[in-house]
């Protein structure tokens, strides 16, 4: 598998407007974007760090993944974000090693990229993000 780095690290929040707040005051990095994802019932407010990014994620439905996630755990780091080369081939690799996958198959993710969920059973309860850029 070839890992170019971290995409971003994503962080679930209940508040986003209050959280984008809070990450501009206290760190004084700026909002890049802002993305309602349908397919994942997401909205994400994107910030530019260095050579990554930090995705802070809140619910856009009621029953998404990301409410359960709150509800159980609260605002907190969600998943950690790999940049890969060949989103296929490392799901097929994966497949090979027997890892659990959240998603089989790449779907679309924020900014059109390709992306698919590790299930947390696989990888010592840290939910793992692959993402590969057009
Ligand atoms: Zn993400």
């Amino acid at each position: 598998m070839n890992i170019a780095g971290v995409e971003h690290i994503g962080i679930a929040v209940r508040d986003l407007d209050a959280a984008v707040e809070r990450l501009e005051t206290v760190l004084g990095i700026k909002c890049k974007t802002r993305e309602r994802v349908e397919s994942s019932k997401v909205e994400m407010a994107v910030f530019e760090v260095g050579n990554t990014k930090i995705e802070l994620v809140t619910s856009a439905a009621e029953g998404s993944p990301i409410a359960k996630f709150l509800a159980e755990r609260g605002n907190g780091i969600h998943h950690i974000c790999l940049k890969v080369r060949d989103i296929k081939g490392c799901l097929e690799e994966l497949t090979e090693k027997g890892v659990d996958l959240i998603d089989k198959t790449p779907r679309q993710g924020a900014s059109g990229h390709a992306i698919a969920f590790l299930s947390p059973k696989s990888v010592f309860s840290i939910l793992v993000e692959l993402s590969e850029s057009k």
